[in-house]
Order: C-alpha cells, then structure tokens, then sequence
C-alpha cells in the first residue's frame, strides 16, 4: 500500500515530462561531451513548455549532468548558491 502510494506520488512529481519537448531527441544534445556545444538543446528548450518544471526538478534534485530547463550544470548550480544565500539572509533578518 505505501509502495503504491509513493509510486502515485513519484508518477504524479513527474507528470511534467510527458510536455517534454525533448522527447525523442538525440540524448547526446542534453548530456554533451566536455567543450561541446550546448546551443541546439538550449534552443529546444526555451521552445519546451514544461520549461520552468524541468529546471526547478534539476534544481531541488541537484542534477549533476546535462541540460535541463535550458540550463547547464554551472548555471543551476549559480542559482542553487543564490538561493542558499537568499534563505540565510531571510534567516538573519
Ligand atoms: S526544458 Fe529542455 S530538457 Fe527539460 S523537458 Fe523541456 S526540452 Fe527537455
């Protein structure tokens, strides 16, 4: 019963990926080799209208690899120090 409970609410946290406008296209575009270019999923992506919920997945997920909501690894992990800097404030404050 738990097990298909969590199974529900994994489905349901996911549900997102089935707007996916990448679906179907060459994984190798969103999990490119060291120096490769990044344009051609990044140009999928702002054309994707799960955009905002692919982004905040890899965000809150800390995803390592690839491009996801039209960002790289570096540029989410820019605004995951963002954020953690934001919350210490509001904790200070
Ligand atoms: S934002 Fe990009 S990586 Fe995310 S689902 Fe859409 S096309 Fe795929």
């Amino acid at each position: 019963m738990i097990q298909e409970l969590l199974e529900a609410m994994q489905s349901d946290a996911l549900a997102w990926q089935d707007g996916a406008n990448c679906a179907g296209a060459d994984p190798d575009l969103f999990f490119p080799e060291r120096g490769a270019s990044t344009r051609t999923a990044k140009s999928i992506c702002r054309e994707c209208s799960v955009q905002t919920q692919c982004l905040e997945f890899a965000i809150v997920s800390s995803e390592k690899f690839g491009i996801w909501g039209g960002m790289s690894e570096r540029e989410r992990r820019k605004i995951r120090r963002e954020r953690t800097i934001a919350a210490q404030r509001r904790q200070v404050g």
